[in-house]
């Protein structure tokens, strides 16, 4: 054979194998790892894929179980490096084959050098304000430190140090906490402490909520915090608070409310203790009046728990924000919507009156779900959303129902609802946990995020794309609702 020969049998090949391709429809789908050439850095990732029901699924050599519908779901391992794994499906004479190199970094040991921490002169302060709507004050200078406060924006703080990205912010001499520098604003030194005054302290009802209104010379940070029969309330950076003094009567939701001035903190304390369980609660100024909004105990007739109740749905994700995908290829977004809106019908037949966040298939962004859910006075806050794992873990082994809450106020309804959902379901118990999420720290609603079952457990999988059971599961919700609201009648 000459050389042209080859050239042409090459290129005619080439062509041929090109379009060939393009037209081949393979039987095989990877959803995750995402791309071929990939960095993962875990101990472990899966191959969440399909292929044809029946055919055979290997990851280097080794047989994956593959379910009814063709999904598989596979843990590997990883070394440090590159790794190599060739992923066959076999259906008769029909082969395909994939090749996924993934790499994985070593653990960096090197401790990273922490920063200096550079405290200012003694008596100097700088003053800055908050320029986000629910920034939080952390106890560390880090971002997975735990988060004492939220504020809002035109918040003064007052900060005596400096540690990396972070200010030292002096709430009371014995108690700091940290916010990000890009957090704030700076607008002035002063060789001093600058303190406020407050004016008058008073209670006042609508129909929904309490209030309690404190106007200040200017808003400073605060902390609020749920005890076993209400709130506390502190105020920093405090001159002097004359309503110390005053004696504040019962209200139809207060059952006794004290405030305890330190001046030696700079602090303010509010005791509020109320006549019933926390229903929700609001922190937020308006000018320079701070004002602390509680729910009212809601009206419920136990034997139709639901009626009049406001109830928001958030369904998770939704337009360019899949969510997780499961083996087959259907998005979680898919997934939440459905199960809501089967939610919706069952909640507005029982009486309540919904409020959704999507209603199709968009772009939310997260504050706007939730502010959503507090500008239509719901109650309840719910999220939907089904569940997936990240790479280090083992789908076989955690899976099932889960509810999160963040604030304990929403705790027992988190329980009821992950209770109802596995007993009716019959699901995988996966828990109720305390998650520090968007969508589960409003104190207002009620707020939890229930994860129905997971997109990437084969079985659970099969569950989530069968419509009986997202039926089904929508039914649970509403009765864990409905079980819910019935236990607090008598309480
Ligand atoms: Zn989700």
């Amino acid at each position: 054979m000459n050389i042209n020969k080859i050239i042409l049998k090459s290129l005619l090949f080439f062509l041929l194998g090109f379009w060939g391709q393009s037209v081949y429809a393979y039987a095989l789908q990877i959803v995750y790892p995402k791309s071929p050439n990939t960095q993962i850095d875990a101990v472990s990732t899966f191959f969440i894929g399909s292929t044809t029901p029946g055919a055979s699924v290997t990851i280097n050599g080794k047989e994956a179980k593959v379910f009814e519908n063709g999904s598989f779901v596979e843990v590997v391992p990883l070394k440090d490096g590159f790794n190599r794994f060739t992923i066959e499906s076999k259906n008769g004479t029909e082969k395909d084959i994939f090749t996924y190199i993934i790499k994985k970094d070593p653990k960096n040991t090197q401790a990273v050098p922490e920063p200096e921490l550079i405290e200012f002169p003694k008596n100097e302060y700088l003053y800055a304000s908050i320029v986000k709507n629910n920034t939080p004050l952390r106890a560390q200078p880090n971002e997975n430190a735990q988060r004492i406060t939220h504020l809002n924006t035109d918040t003064v703080l007052m900060i005596d140090a400096k540690k990396g990205d972070y200010y030292r912010v002096s709430l009371s001499p014995v108690r700091k906490a940290w916010v990000r520098c890009d957090s704030v604003v700076g607008y002035s030194t002063i060789n001093s402490k600058m303190l406020a005054t407050v004016t008058d302290v008073t209670v006042t009802d609508d129909k929904l909520y309490t209030y309690i209104k404190t106007p200040l010379s200017f808003a400073v940070p605060y902390k609020i915090t749920e005890t076993d029969t209400g709130l506390t309330l502190d105020l920093y950076n405090i001159k002097e608070n004359p309503s110390d003094t005053k004696i504040f009567p019962p209200t139809e939701t207060i059952k006794s409310f004290a405030i305890n001035n330190v001046a030696l903190e700079n602090k303010s304390t509010y005791f509020i203790e109320l006549n019933n369980k926390l229903w929700g609660y609001d922190v937020y100024y308006e000018n320079n009046c701070l004002i602390l909004k509680i729910r009212k105990t809601p009206q419920i007739d136990a034997n139709y728990p639901l009626k009049d109740i406001v109830i928001a749905i958030d369904l998770g994700h939704g337009g360019d924000e899949y969510g997780a995908v499961g083996p087959t290829g259907v998005k979680e977004k898919d997934i939440n919507l459905d199960i809501s809106l089967k939610l919706k019908e069952m909640l507005e037949k029982a009486g309540a009156t919904v409020v959704m966040t999507r209603t199709s298939d968009c772009n939310i962004e997260l504050y706007e779900r939730t502010k959503l859910a507090k500008k239509s006075d719901a109650l309840i806050l719910l999220s939907i959303h089904a569940n997936a794992l990240a790479d280090g873990a083992d789908p076989y082994k955690k899976h099932g129902t889960a509810v999160f809450y963040y604030n304990k106020e929403s705790f027992e309804l988190a329980k009821t609802l992950k209770n109802t959902l596995v007993s009716e379901l019959s699901t995988f118990d996966d828990g109720v946990s305390n998650y520090s999420l968007v969508l589960t720290r409003p104190t207002m609603p009620l707020s939890v995020l229930i994860e129905v079952a997971y997109m990437i457990h084969p079985e659970e999988y099969a569950l989530l794309l069968d419509e009986n059971f997202r039926q089904k599961a929508a039914t649970s919700i509403k009765n864990g609702l409905e079980n819910y609201l019935k236990s607090t009648v008598n309480n």
